[in-house]
């Protein structure tokens, strides 16, 4: 076997080599079998109040403010819970970065309690509602084994009955880990990184987008989606991510 192909086989199976050799144990206390069980899964509070993506006030829902709309092509972002909870970014960076798939439902179940907040179904009731992983770039996708996003987003859409796109947006360009940039950096490290799936029917536009991400800092990489699928006519696009780092 070729040296890629070795390569290419371990990354596959890193995962489960991971689960294999070290011990399942809830990170909140401890105990066996469970990455993050229960009980400690629902220490973890949602944010009590919904803050707009531009300006960080205060907004009903997680609404972009009218007048804070001339500056992100998202018309509301949605976060679940803060990143000040050492117990939620622990879990992140265990899933991100140790590879520990078994958090992806844990951290989902989170997300869902968010999307579940009664004002929130209301808001979504009766809409057709697309959701879309932030796509990772083939690079790094190959080098982690899995989009952390699309996981996360799975089960959000069997529990609500939504549509999931994962290939709607495609990454055309390899660009630097937003993480390791200055914040102000971010938005001109990210443009252009993205392209939508060619040859969608004309029905996607009266679709309501939800973007999903592990985890939202500048909104950079979110506003750079959503700025592609409103060029391809789609008129509300949402993000959904556990914190705000
Ligand atoms: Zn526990
Ligand atoms: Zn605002």
């Amino acid at each position: 076997m070729e040296w890629q192909a070795v390569m290419s086989t371990f990354v596959k199976i890193k995962p489960f080599l991971l689960d294999l050799f070290f011990p399942i144990e809830c990170l909140g206390c401890g105990g066996e079998n469970k990455w993050l069980c229960q009980r400690c899964q629902e220490k973890i509070k949602l944010k009590a109040i919904d803050e707009c993506l531009v300006c960080k006030e205060t907004t009903g829902l997680g609404k972009t403010h009218e007048p804070c709309r001339t500056k992100t092509f998202l018309d509301g972002v949605m976060v679940a819970a803060a990143w000040e909870d050492k117990l939620l970014q622990g879990a992140i960076h265990k899933y991100k970065y140790n590879f520990v798939t078994g958090l992806a439902e844990p951290l989902t179940d989170i997300l869902i309690k968010k999307m579940n907040e009664p004002e929130r179904v209301r808001l979504f009731e009766k809409r057709k509602i697309i959701l879309v992983p932030v796509p990772l770039h083939k690079k790094r996708l190959n080098w982690r084994g899995f989009n952390q996003a699309e996981l996360l987003t799975k089960k959000i859409s069997s529990h609500f009955g939504w549509g999931i796109q994962p290939m709607l947006l495609l990454r055309q360009r390899y660009t630097k880990p937003q993480v390791k940039l200055k914040k102000e950096k971010r938005a001109q490290n990210i443009q252009g990184a993205f392209g939508i799936k060619p040859g969608q029917p004309e029905t996607i536009k009266d679709a309501l987008v939800i973007l999903v991400d592990d985890v939202l800092t500048t909104g950079a990489t979110m506003n750079e989606c959503a700025k592609i699928l409103k060029e391809n006519g789609i008129k509300e696009v949402w993000g959904l991510a556990l914190a705000r780092g």
